[in-house]
């Protein structure tokens, strides 16, 4: 018998989320079946991330972990896909023996054919090639169950970051054709999924030669299938006072934007190829706050770039301090070998590093505490995902401005949105009562 279930484990940002996906509808489509668990799959891919080392030797370390199951099924393949892939490409199968097949980022409509000749022919096989145009137009994702969804805008990055691999391993900046993004968008609110995520590195440089990001969120919020738009991710030198407005009028875009600061020096922000200063940023935040009021704002920050002095940090977190994120994903700088930072002198030691780190995630704990609190005898609008884990009895789900809340409910009502009044919340939740509950 064929073997031909296969099974996606994925790692890293969202874009790689929806690359899985892309993956299941190129292989649904070739006659592979999709399933739910590694236990039941012939065909295992790993869809890997390698933006921090750390991410890297995760999944190289879970692939040993799992290849012991080619023991009791000798028919199995195990795959690579994704960043790492991309950045290794054929050295990873001399340096894992039990890996079948390594796929980088623009090869994955190659994975039928690949994974056939390696069942038929038990041979190990890569493609890597980058080719910087494709764009896996008329691919349909196969999508993970739930009630929100990404729809991919954009591909690669042109920026170069001088911290950050990901141009190296996703190539140049393309677009997606802004017609396939509106029919998509139309698309997966008729499946069910209301709550949608424009996707790509760096959405506000987003431009088909004939519309640029702004008209594009114009008329995505106004596909009457959908009710939450959000997208992610904003560069601080691209989001324009157009997006900012659009923002503003249009009700279906959510209270929420994710604006990566990386660093409140802007000794070290020009160090880092960034194109901003702090002032710059500041001047973002304030802006959005004064059009959208009660916006969720998070961050990506970093601490121990290359040089990055006491004073440096300091500014940092005395920026932090000033904004009051809803929250942030505090990073330590990791050496990407290939980028530019990496060959910079005064690479910061590790215990400076972690230290410093250290001393942003507990500042922003109790900023997100203190958030949390704020929202207490607020009225939110919750869209319902799932029964809570803790309880059956309970209902999970998202706000407006992205934050979980969980209520008291019956699950009938997951995929409906239900206005609750906050009462509690800790750090991560806020605990609610439905309003008017029928
Ligand atoms: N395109 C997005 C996401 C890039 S990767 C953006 O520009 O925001 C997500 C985050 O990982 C970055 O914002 C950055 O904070 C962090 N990151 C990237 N490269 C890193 C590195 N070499 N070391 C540590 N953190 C890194
Ligand atoms: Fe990396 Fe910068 Fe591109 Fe984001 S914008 S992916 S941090 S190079």
């Amino acid at each position: 018998m064929k073997s031909n279930k296969f099974y996606i484990r994925t790692y890293g940002c969202q874009m790689n989320v929806a690359d899985s996906e892309l993956v299941a509808g190129i292989l649904s489509d070739a006659g592979y079946q999709k399933v739910n668990t590694i236990d039941e799959a012939d065909i295992i891919i790993f869809n890997s991330c390698t933006v921090r080392q750390h991410a890297e030797d995760r999944v190289l370390g879970r692939i040993t972990a799992e290849s012991k199951r080619k023991k009791q099924n000798p028919n199995m393949l195990i795959g690579l896909i994704g960043c790492v892939a991309q950045r290794k490409g054929k050295k990873l199968l001399e340096e894992i023996k039990s890996l079948d097949f390594v796929v980088g980022t623009d090869q994955y409509r190659q994975l039928p054919k690949i994974i056939t000749s390696c069942m038929k022919r038990k041979e190990h096989l890569f493609a890597d090639v980058q080719n910087n145009i494709e764009n896996y137009e008329n691919i349909y994702p196969v999508r993970n169950n739930g009630v929100n969804t990404f729809v991919t805008i954009m591909r690669g990055c042109n920026n170069f970051c001088s911290y950050c691999i990901v141009p190296y391993v996703r190539g140049r900046e393309r677009s997606r054709n802004h017609k396939e993004i509106l029919h998509e968008i139309e698309n997966v609110g008729n499946e069910g999924f209301k709550d949608v995520t424009l996707l790509g590195q760096n959405v506000n440089s987003y431009n088909d030669s004939e519309y640029t990001f702004p008209e594009l969120l114009k008329y995505a919020s106004q596909i009457s299938t959908i009710e939450r738009l959000r997208f992610v991710t904003s560069h601080p030198k691209d989001i324009s006072d157009k997006v900012i407005e659009v923002m503003a009028a249009e009700p279906k875009l959510c209270e929420h934007l994710h604006l990566p600061m990386q660093s409140g020096s802007d000794r070290i922000l020009e160090k880092m190829n960034r194109n901003y200063t702090s002032e710059k940023y500041l001047s973002i935040i304030h802006k959005l706050q004064d059009a959208i009021p009660n916006i969720a704002i998070t961050t990506d920050v970093m601490v121990g770039f290359p040089g990055e002095t006491e004073e440096d940090f300091l500014q940092t977190y005395n920026l932090m301090k000033q904004i009051r994120f809803d929250y942030a994903f505090t990073f330590k700088y990791s050496h990407r070998e290939g980028t530019a930072a990496a060959s910079y002198a005064e690479q910061i030691p590790e215990k400076t590093r972690l230290s410093r780190l250290q001393k942003l995630i507990e500042l922003q704990e109790q900023i997100t505490f203190e958030k949390y609190q704020e929202q207490i005898g607020r009225t939110v609008q919750v869209y319902v995902e799932h029964t809570s884990k803790k309880s059956d009895k309970e209902l999970s789900g998202r706000t407006r401005d992205n934050k979980i809340a969980v209520f008291p409910g019956d699950k009938k009502l997951i995929g409906t949105f239900v206005d609750i009044e906050i009462i509690d919340a800790t750090g991560w939740t806020l605990k609610g009562k439905q309003i008017n509950p029928t």
